[in-house]
């Protein structure tokens, strides 16, 4: 038969499904970016692939993306250091909480931080960066819920925690990112994430995930995370 699709691969959706995903996905960042007036290259789709192996952030590579997410720093440096060789291109987003001795890891695989929550984190981050002479871009999470369990620094405590990271630390803090609570509208928390970052000058807002990110783009969002939507359903850990 000349058109047979591949054989869906025994752990999953096939490399065809990924870069279906892939495409459809690409498709309503561009529809949900111009409904808002927006440039779709403003928008950076970080292809969250933790939880997955190999094989599948492959055939995402081999669909022509660049640029994806981990949450794990022992999982990601299992993984990037041979892909990065294989595809010198592509770009990693530390996307997870982080704890501070696993900065060194977490400075040397990453071109991105988006986790950022306390000083002790940051200085941390600070000395690994000019220790390696490398400097991954840089995001504080906010906790706009307030959530006890959830990780981000209050809003209340932005201001001096973004003050000692850029004054202090020379950290190049580059935006801010949310996890909105899972039970809520994420709207409002968007907007806050927006009206934050525009009060400190940060250009970048790290926002919205398979569930939200067409609304995250309509309040702003600059980078998105999506990992279930592109690869679906992540294997228990
Ligand atoms: C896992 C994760 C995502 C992606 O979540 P999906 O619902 O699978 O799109 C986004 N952001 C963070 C911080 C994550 O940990």
């Amino acid at each position: 038969m000349a058109n047979a699709p591949p054989a869906p691969a025994a752990d999953g959706p096939s490399v065809v499904d990924i870069a279906a995903n892939l495409a459809r996905v690409r498709a309503e960042v561009q529809a949900a970016a111009r409904a808002a007036g927006r440039a779709a290259d403003e928008i950076t789709l970080i292809a969250v692939s933790k939880g997955h192996p190999a094989s599948r952030i492959e055939a995402a590579l081999a669909a022509g993306h660049r640029v994806f997410g981990e949450n794990r720093v022992q999982e990601a440096c299992e993984k990037w250091p041979a892909l990065r060789a294989a595809w010198p291109d592509a770009a990693l987003h530390f996307i997870g909480a982080l704890q501070t001795n696993k900065a060194r890891d977490a400075v040397a695989v990453a071109d991105a931080i988006h986790a950022i929550d306390r000083l002790k984190l940051a200085a941390a981050l600070a000395r690994e960066m000019e220790r390696q002479d490398r400097r991954p871009a840089c995001f504080i999470q906010v906790n706009t819920g307030a959530e006890p369990q959830k990780a981000g620094v209050l809003p209340a405590g932005l201001d001096a925690l973004v003050t000692e990271c850029r004054h202090a630390l020379m950290l190049p803090v580059s935006g801010l990112m949310c996890i909105p609570p899972a039970t809520e509208d994420p709207a409002p928390h968007f907007a806050l994430l927006r009206e934050l970052a525009a009060r400190h000058g940060l250009g970048h807002l790290s926002m919205g995930m398979s569930a939200d990110y067409r609304g995250a783009i309509a309040a702003g969002a600059t980078h998105v995370r999506v990992g279930t939507a592109i690869f679906g359903p992540r294997p228990a850990p």
